[in-house]
Parts: C-alpha cells; structure tokens; sequence
C-alpha cells in the first residue's frame, strides 16, 4: 500500500505576532466554527482518491490549532479516521501555543489519537517575547508545557526562534538551558527571518533596527548563537538531525522528514499545500472564498488552480535542495534509482566545487553536508538548481 502524510491547517490565532507571514490571524468563534465544519466536508469530499494509501503522518499546523475547542478537535481527528486508512502506529502531531492549552483540550487530543504536541515557544526571555508580538509569558509557556506532560504526551517539540531583536548569545544561551531542563524530546531552532508584509519588515526590512526598536544581532553574535544553538545541544544528547532541527534519538519528526525527502502529502485546508506522485496544488487562500465552496450544497474544489506535474529536472532539484537540509544526506543509489541518471552524472561539477571547498562530503553512500556547509546551507543549497 501506497504512504501518505495528512497535513490539516488551522488558520486562526488569538493574535498576529509580528514577524509572523503564516496565514493565520484572530477570527471569531462562529467563523472558527463554520471552518471546522467546512474543513470536514473538504476532507469528506477529497478521500476518494487517496483510497490506496495508508496515512502514516498527520499534523495538524497552524495558525493555532489549540484555539479550537476539545469538541471541535474531536470532531476533526474523528472525520479524518473515518475518510482515511491510518496506520494504528501514525505520527499524529498537533501545534499548540501556550495561553491556549487546557487540561480538557489535551484530553481531546489523547483519545482523537494525538501522539506528539508541538509547543510554540520561541523565547525563554519575556522580553524577548513581547518584542516578538507573543500573546504569552515563559511562566505562561511553563504552565502549558506541564498540562501537556500531565496529560502523558511524551513526544514534546519546543520551537524556539534564534536572533531575535536585542537578542545576545547569553540569553539565547539561557533560553537553550530553561527549555532543555524541561526535556522535551525535540526542539526546532530556527532564525528569525524578516518576512515582507509584516511589521517586523518596516521596521527591520532595510536595516538591523535603531531609535526605540531594539537592534537584531550583529553577524557576529549570529554566528556565536548557531555556535551555541549546535554545540549545547550536541551536549545535552540531541541530535542535529536537520538544519534546525534537534531530536533525542528515535523522536524525529517523520511528518517532516517526510516533506524533506519528497513523500506524497495532502494539504486540507486554507492554503494548504499537496504533494502526491510529483503533482503539486494549492488550495484558495481567502477564508470567505473557502468557507463559501464548502458550504454549498455539492461542495467545490477549494485547489486554486490546476495541479501542477513536477518536470524530472524539478524533481531533481528538489531532492538534492530538500534533501540535503538532513544531516543523513541524499543517497546516491536512490537517486540512480529514481532517475536512472546518476548523481555524479547530473550535480559532477556543482558536487566537485563543494567537495574541494570542504562544504559537502561523500560517506560512500550519501552525499551530505559538513559541518561547515551547514553553516553557508542557503550558498550551497541554491547551486543544486539546474535552470
Ligand atoms: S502564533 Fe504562530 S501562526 Fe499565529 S501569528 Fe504567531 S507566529 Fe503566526
């Protein structure tokens, strides 16, 4: 039987941050639940055709997904067992944000099948945090993290964000020790990016930040945090097992790891992404456009716009750019595999350059980055494109 992973959106948040790109923001309760019921008719109406696949990974991402109720919750997980063969073993992952998780929301979560919680921290550092536009304290985050360990979640992801505005590597240092002192099985650290269109971008989109907003770090204390960020980790036994991403053995993300490696995903809805048999789609980003199709009384289609069939350059690109973010590397025999064309044969000169220059390495059976290329990833990574 043919592998799937199930991704489900849940657009709302109690408030935008204000870094944040992501397609979410606050909505009311009403309209929160006329998506719900729409996200079920999209997922009712769509099943069909993943008939042959076993759903191995489901992660309900967001937005906030811990803004529904345990009901609305239930309702979901309880409309995806009955539209699709899950494997009793899946990876089920949902995120929360602390401010936002409740003893009976949790309890919602153990018995719709919830193995993992996936807690949006981003900082130990409460000023840090209101700098970041978060709705929520450490104490507040603390307080959250024990409701879900006292519920018996296990598998625990903390996301942390690294050079934050007025950030210096002693407090990322701190936030790094609060957060492992916790235990969580995984935790996710990625840098701060200035996205356009938020208000993070007016203030730093042209330069690190002056008068009263606090400046972001210099690259100097940059390259300090990735020191630390790598270093301290390793030390307290997790494993770099992708560019920001650090799991005690055996508690990596395979929803992810899915994504990295190309697997066949389905997106269920407001802007969701799908990936199945290298035919990717879209679905509507407007939640009026959305919410009106799937309440009609034959739903529509909520894809915007055709699927679309990866091209086998593009899927080469993909392999090796996404691939490569894991620590493991590409295998070389599978790509032979998939391609029929070896890696050497296509990637020879960009695969030499970096070799020579100490940025990749071969281990006799994939081809990974060192240590120093993880550090120049983005310089690397985009050499692998072939248009
Ligand atoms: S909680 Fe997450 S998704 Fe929501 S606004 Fe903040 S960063 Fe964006």
């Amino acid at each position: 039987m043919k592998t799937l992973g199930v991704y489900i959106h849940i657009p709302f948040c109690l408030r935008k941050c204000l870094y944040c790109d992501f397609l979410s923001g606050p909505a009311p309760l009403p309209v929160i639940e006329r998506y719900v019921q729409a996200l079920c008719r999209e997922m009712e109406t769509e099943a069909v055709q993943y008939k042959e696949y076993q759903v191995r990974t489901v992660f309900l991402g967001g937005g906030t997904p811990s803004v529904l109720s345990g009901e609305q919750i239930r309702r979901i997980f309880a409309c995806l067992q009955d539209c699709f063969q899950t494997d009793p073993e899946a990876e089920i992952t949902m995120e929360m944000n602390p401010g936002t998780v409740t003893k009976e929301k949790l309890e919602a979560c153990r018995r719709a099948g919830v193995t993992r919680v996936s807690l949006g921290l981003q900082s130990g550092d409460n000023g840090e945090l209101k700098i970041l536009g978060r709705v929520h304290t450490w104490e507040e985050f603390l307080q959250s993290y024990r409701l879900c360990r006292d519920a018996g979640f296990a598998q625990i992801n903390v996301d942390l964000i690294s050079a934050l505005p007025g950030q210096t590597a002693d407090s990322w240092q701190t936030t790094l020790e609060k957060t492992v002192a916790l235990e969580p099985a995984h935790i996710s650290a990625y840098s701060l990016i200035i996205e356009e269109g938020t208000p993070f971008y007016k203030i730093y989109g042209k330069g690190r930040g002056t008068g009263m907003f606090a400046a972001l770090p210099d690259e100097e204390t940059e390259g300090r945090i990735d020191q630390i960020t790598k270093q301290f980790l390793a030390s307290r036994g997790y494993r770099r097992y992708e560019i920001s991403n650090y799991a005690k053995p055996g508690a990596e993300c395979r929803h992810n790891c899915l994504y990295w490696m190309r697997g066949n995903y389905a997106g269920f809805g407001l802007g969701a992404a799908s990936m199945v048999e290298n035919r990717r789609w879209f679905n509507l980003t407007k939640l009026d456009d959305y919410l009106s199709l799937q309440e009609r009384e034959t739903p529509g289609s909520c894809r915007a716009g055709e699927p679309y069939s990866l091209s086998l350059q593009e899927q080469m690109e993909e392999t090796m750019f996404l691939g490569l973010r894991m620590t493991e590397g590409v295998s070389c025999q599978k790509f032979l595999h998939c391609f029929g064309r070896s890696m050497e044969e296509v990637y020879g000169k960009v695969l030499e350059k970096h070799r020579a220059a100490g940025l990749l390495e071969y281990n006799g059976q994939n081809v990974r980055l060192t240590d120093r290329g993880i550090d120049v990833s983005n310089y690397v990574l985009a050499d692998f494109l072939l248009s």
